[in-house]
């Protein structure tokens, strides 16, 4: 099955807390929720063990966003070893929440070449999957496609890095990659990301899928800003209809400002092309 919810806790939802935001997803029919800890982590281990509780409770799967603060390209130490604590910091709370990934934004190429920042990255996050294992917390840390160009995260780098770096996934945003460069707006263009996915990671790569989704206002620069999908130009339902063909498994985010309104057209459209099929 592939998976319907929304990025942060529902705006109808009692408080803005993850609690009422899981029983919310559950009330509105929805299957999943992104934990949003992009401006801290500041959730202790009581917490997220009530999380997890709440959502297995309510059958309501869960996934976490790193701080927006990390660069693994920074070009100070300090810098580094910051973004690589924030990003442990998220895995071991998402891990207490019985989430089943981390998704981050991997860094900005700060004029270096991208092969380059592609090295560096690679070094310093490899740091991080292996304090992981050692702590024995098994979670996918899943660096995001990026929106705009000064950032790192083409959906080549991203299968790239998922490749060489065990404990890797990818967290592919089809807004964010349209936003990047104009194209990539048609079921075709869909399909082909999809099966960029299965010829590099194999199709366990798309029974567990990690995906990102919202309108999305862009310009030479590729990312502006977030929009809802009926005031964007996002052909949403031709990439439903590409997940279902490809029979995509695991998680769909939606990140429009009206969250769950958004989700529910997604999920809907995903709905009756599967009963239709
Ligand atoms: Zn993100």
């Amino acid at each position: 099955m592939l998976l319907f919810g929304t990025g942060g806790t529902p705006h109808s939802a009692k408080t803005k807390t993850a609690i009422d935001g899981i029983r919310r997803i559950a009330e509105l029919g929805m299957g999943c929720m992104e934990l949003e800890f992009v401006r801290g982590v500041r959730m202790g281990e009581t917490d997220a063990r009530l999380v997890a509780e709440v959502a297995a409770m309510e059958g309501v799967k869960l996934s976490a966003h790193a701080p927006y603060y990390i660069n693994f390209n920074a070009h100070e130490p300090e810098k580094i070893r910051a973004s690589q604590e924030r990003l442990l910091q998220t895995a071991r709370i998402a891990s207490l929440c019985g989430a089943q990934s981390v998704v981050f934004h991997t860094a900005f190429y700060l004029g270096d070449p991208p092969e380059k920042a592609y090295d560096t990255i690679k070094k310093y996050l490899e740091e991080v999957v292996d304090r992981l294992k050692q702590e024995s917390i098994h979670i996918p840390l899943r660096p995001e496609v990026m929106g705009k160009r000064s950032q790192f995260g083409t959906v080549e780098e991203v299968i790239k890095l998922c490749t060489e770096l065990e404990g890797l996934a990818p967290c592919i945003d089809f807004a964010h990659w349209h936003a990047r460069n104009g194209a990539y707006n048609s079921y075709r263009e869909f399909a082909s990301i999809l099966q960029q996915v299965e010829e590099s990671l194999g199709r366990a790569a798309l029974d567990d899928m990690h995906i990102h989704c919202s309108g999305i206002k862009y310009g030479a620069k590729g990312e502006i800003k977030h929009l809802n999908l009926k005031d964007s130009d996002l052909q949403y339902v031709e990439l439903i209809k590409a997940l279902s063909d490809f029979e995509v498994k695991g998680l769909l985010i939606c990140e429009s400002p009206n969250l769950e309104e958004d989700t529910l057209l997604l999920q809907e459209t995903y709905n009756d092309l599967v009963m239709a099929g």
